[in-house]
């Protein structure tokens, strides 16, 4: 009888502890899971590469904060220009959106804003921001064909490595970012962002001449590694692979439109 009285005063505590859990823990949670799975082989310059699937599986939101309902770029940019989720905001000078063509085919994605970029509001501008428009030129892309952002929205102090606690605040806004955009290709630059968006700890050299399948909710993004221009202006020798990974993106991307006319 007391046991009796026992467990249904635990269950009963336990059905409560649980409901009263549950809206803190989806409020603060954000709703990216992923998995991967390996896809077999495709032909790529003239050789087989492996490749792999990346599945990003985004969860119902009970609670969507104001900035997840944007339906556009600017609106979202609007709705999260002046974040303060993380400690970034104290030091930051301009909060770094991103730039270029809303509805590309295209996004390019780098580690978080650096001194110049934190200056002008503008992702990659500077020295490792006009390598990168002669890195695009050279495969007949201008600036205004693709959309350039980052991981991060504002800079690290002293350009310090990201935090993960930073990352994980930003992250959904990258993710927001690719939903609206809807490219149909990433360029990753640098071991950072690759990393990041892949969620894994490999170094870049096992990440370039890879393709990745970035699925976003049912979306697959075709997605490719190669070196931060800001490293390339480090190590100039880095350009030569530099030139074979922006080749492996063009050849995919032309397919992709001669495919699309
Ligand atoms: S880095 Fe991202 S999460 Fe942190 S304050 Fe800036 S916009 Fe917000």
């Amino acid at each position: 009888m007391i046991t009796d009285i026992l467990e249904k005063s635990i269950n009963y505590l336990k059905f409560y502890k649980d409901r009263i859990k549950l809206p803190l823990e989806l409020e603060k949670s954000k709703q990216y899971f992923i998995n991967e799975e390996d896809k077999g082989n495709i032909i790529t310059k003239d050789k087989e590469e492996s490749y792999k699937t990346i599945n990003i599986i985004e969860e119902e939101n009970l609670f969507a904060e104001e900035w997840e309902k944007s339906g556009t770029l600017i609106d979202l940019n609007e709705s999260i220009k002046y974040c303060t989720k993380c400690n970034l905001h104290k030091t930051r000078t301009n909060f770094v959106f991103g730039s270029g063509n809303h509805k590309s085919d295209i996004v390019i994605i780098g580690e978080a804003p650096g001194s110049e970029e934190d200056l002008q509001g503008q992702p990659f501008v500077g020295r490792a921001g006009m390598l990168l428009t002669k890195m695009l030129n050279s495969i007949n892309l201008n600036r205004e064909d693709v959309f350039i952002c980052n991981i991060l929205k504002c800079r690290p102090p002293g350009n310090r490595n990201p935090l993960p606690e930073e990352i994980k605040m930003c992250e959904p806004y990258l993710m927001k970012q690719l939903k609206l955009i809807n490219p149909e290709f990433i360029l990753a630059l640098g071991s950072f962002a690759a990393q990041t968006i892949l969620k894994t700890k490999e170094p870049l050299g096992k990440l370039r001449e890879r393709i990745f399948n970035y699925n976003i909710s049912g979306k697959v993004i075709r997605m490719i590694v190669t070196f931060h221009p800001a490293a390339l202006l480090r190590n100039p020798h880095w350009k030569k692979p530099t030139w074979e990974d922006l080749k492996m993106f063009k050849a995919l991307y032309d397919e992709y439109k001669r495919n699309k006319n």
